[in-house]
């Protein structure tokens, strides 16, 4: 069959969508549930029966035997819990059956997922709640139902529901200054696109990497004699069997209505980048989750193995998610597009400054939202944006916002035609910006593209916290405007007000340099180079007013997040480490000590001859034992260190020991074993190298 065929009836073919809903439920029903998909109303309470009835028969049809409350736990990654349709009748058998209240609430036990503190286990009743604004899909023989996630008492334990919430204050936010401008639009979403990156690599290679089952990443591996310097990678061919693999991925991700658009290899080798067609952040974050799940699952069945780790190896460049983010009205307008002339869409530059001034007071916030330890081995390390955040605006818009500061008026060319000097080729507009792959914060035409998450988080985090910033600065405008008599002048006004208070968070050079670093210091850009030091900064009163706010979250929930986030660095870490210990001890070391009885053994028969010069052999004998040495050294240390963590008092001080003695320790360790790698037979090796790994075919 050829792979294009009905790529239009596949698509959402797995999907209840609105529309299998329409032609599957009664009018009116359809009619009130569209309203509260679209326009955020309660849900109707005679709906959810009807529903819950369409919806089992539909995945009957499909095959389905089973249904889920599918929900995001505070781990990052989601969780579901199988029951079957089934329910017995008088006569020893079953029927299929599936209720409003079963749609509606699931009841899982909430004991054994991070609480931060919130719940005790006794108290281990938790609820998901059916979210009836991203669709019920089918996976296997299972209907997943999307949902949120809170405890008995009603403190909120997952990712989606704070997401909600903040789409919710965008939402009332963004309306406010439409209105202003006479728009009176049912409903701002928030859209983003999200770019994934991710490595694949050979099963058999990974299955014999215990570093990589357990942890993700390589923990050892000595540089191999070619890296990413070739810079030939990038968009380079697609090997066959790679191209095999991205075309049963999007078969898959089509079935289920995720719009996989984008494929193309990335700067390392073995690394290669998706990207879906954007949609509402709420399904987006969704579709994300799933992204990633069926790149792990289909690589399985091509004899691969997909890593999602920010930094599966050590010397090339780790894998990020871009998330590219805008706000749309009902009405199909995007709040972000600068239009023909940006100088003169006030509306336009209300949505641009309030972004921009959000990003600037609240950058430890961003920062934070991206702090793990994996995205540690990224940020700032020349391949991906600093731990500094800052806004590129490009040429054309920082002239705009030059010239609301000084009064004067633009001097830039509107639209820029491209002429290429070949009369055959069509001309075409060049973009209002240029791209400047190394801002952390870019505004990428219509859209700003935040570069600083890790390739493995959940997304909902990064947007909970931009909507409720955004929010919150179109709120403090909101209050303004409403409120000035003269609203033309009362806009000009808080433009350049803001222009002149933010723009210090504007940089549109290289962010890579060291000169940057320096600048920005001198800005007072708060540079929060580790996850421990950002996460210190979370609970902050600043950050803790914000979210309060907006009843994002209350200060309990932020403590309890704080917790949980520190929790996960910790535990990251310290099963790195013990994998470390593990190799060294069981894999590593009796390599080279076989490897060194070989050399010894030769050194000693050459002996035996006599007059046979055995400089070689006692050269290299001496090598292995000064390398060896210092590695079983150092493996005591890291033993010792780690040994040492419990005595810290609470999670911060915990986590700052991890990075500061735990993180140091591994690093020594590991340049012990990588200066063996590369003078022990090949044979003797234990595991397979970077080289192995990264150049299959
Ligand atoms: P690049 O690699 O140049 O950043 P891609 O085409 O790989 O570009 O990704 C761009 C992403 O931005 C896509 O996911 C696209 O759907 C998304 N995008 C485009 N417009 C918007 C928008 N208005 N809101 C959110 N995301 C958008
Ligand atoms: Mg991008």
């Amino acid at each position: 069959m050829p792979i294009n065929e009905n790529v239009s009836d596949l698509f959402g073919s797995k999907v209840f969508n609105s529309g299998v809903m329409r032609k599957r439920l009664p009018k009116h029903i359809y009619a009130s549930l569209l309203k509260t998909m679209k326009e955020d109303l309660p849900l109707e309470e005679n709906v959810a029966e009807v529903v819950a009835n369409a919806m089992k028969d539909w995945a009957l049809e499909l095959g389905a035997t089973h249904y889920t409350h599918w929900f995001q736990p505070m781990t990052g990654i989601t969780a579901e819990k199988h029951d079957a349709f089934i329910n017995p009748t008088e006569d020893g058998k079953v029927i299929m059956e599936f209720s409003g209240k079963e749609l509606i609430k699931g009841e899982p036990d909430a004991s054994s997922f991070p609480s931060g503190g919130l719940r005790a286990t006794f108290e281990a009743r938790g609820y998901t709640a059916w979210d009836p604004t991203s669709y019920a899909f089918i996976k296997g023989t299972t209907l997943y139902i999307p949902t949120i996630f809170c405890s008995y008492s009603g403190e909120v334990l997952d990712k989606k529901t704070p997401l909600l919430r903040s789409m919710e204050t965008l939402n009332e936010n963004a309306k406010r200054i439409l209105k202003l401008f006479g728009k009176d639009v049912k409903k701002v979403t928030t859209t983003i696109g999200a770019e994934q990156e991710y490595f694949l690599v050979e099963r058999e290679m990974f299955k014999k990497r215990k570093d990589l089952i357990l942890t993700g990443r390589t923990l050892f591996g000595a540089k191999p004699p070619k890296g990413q310097e070739m810079e030939t990678h990038y968009f380079g061919k697609i090997r066959g069997r790679v191209a095999n693999y991205m075309d049963e991925l999007d078969r898959e991700l089509w079935s289920l209505g995720i719009s996989s658009k984008t494929r193309h290899n990335e700067v390392a080798p073995a690394q290669h980048e998706m990207a879906p067609i954007f949609t509402n952040t709420n399904v987006a974050t969704d579709n994300n989750q799933l992204i990633m799940e069926f790149m792990q699952r289909v690589a399985y069945r091509h004899d691969l193995a997909c890593l999602l780790h920010e930094k599966p190896f050590d010397g090339v460049n780790g894998s990020g998610k871009h998330n590219n983010f805008s706000m749309s009205t009902d009405t199909g307008e995007n709040l972000l597009n600068p239009g023909d002339n940006p100088a003169e869409n006030k509306q336009f530059l209300i949505f641009l400054c309030a972004t921009i001034e959000a990003v600037y007071k609240y950058s430890e916030m961003l920062r934070i939202s991206v702090a793990t330890a994996g995205n540690d081995h990224r940020l700032g390390a020349n391949e991906a944006p600093p731990a500094i955040v800052s806004v590129f605006l490009g040429e054309q818009l920082t002239a705009v916002l030059k010239s609301i500061e000084t009064g004067e008026p633009v001097t830039e060319a509107k639209d820029l035609v491209m002429a290429l000097g070949v009369k055959s080729l069509p001309k075409f507009i060049i973009d209002a910006t240029d791209r400047n792959r190394t801002s952390p914060f870019a505004f990428t035409g219509n859209k700003f593209e935040f570069r600083m998450l890790g390739s493995n988080q959940s997304i909902a985090g990064p947007n909970i916290t931009l909507n409720t910033i955004v929010a919150d600065v179109l709120s403090d405008y909101a209050d303004v405007l409403e409120k000035a008599d003269d609203l033309d002048a009362a806009i000009d006004a808080l433009l350049q007000k803001s222009v002149k208070e933010n723009k210090n968070v504007v940089f549109n050079g290289n962010n890579y340099s060291d000169e940057w670093v320096e600048e920005a210091a001198r800005r007072g850009l708060p540079n929060l180079k580790t996850t421990p030091t950002a996460l210190a900064e979370f609970t902050s009163e600043k950050n803790v007013a914000l979210f309060g706010r907006h009843n994002i979250f209350t200060p309990a929930e932020m403590e309890s997040r704080q917790t949980i986030l520190l929790e996960e660095y910790i535990k990251t870490i310290n099963i790195e480490a013990l994998t470390m210990l593990t190799l060294a001890k069981r894999e590593i070391s009796p390599a080279v000590v076989t490897y060194t009885k070989e050399v010894v053994d030769t050194l000693a028969a050459k002996k035996a001859i006599g007059s046979v010069d055995v400089t070689a052999e006692t050269t290299l004998t001496e090598r292995l034992s000064t390398l060896f040495g210092t590695f079983i050294k150092s493996i005591d240390v890291l033993e010792t260190t780690l040994a040492a963590a419990h005595e810290c008092e609470g999670e911060q001080a915990e986590a700052n020991y991890f990075c500061e003695k735990v993180i140091p320790a591994m690093g020594e360790l590991r340049l012990a074993a990588d200066a063996l790698e590369e003078i022990v037979a090949e044979k003797y090796w234990p595991f397979p190298t970077y080289e192995d790994i990264l150049f299959y075919v």
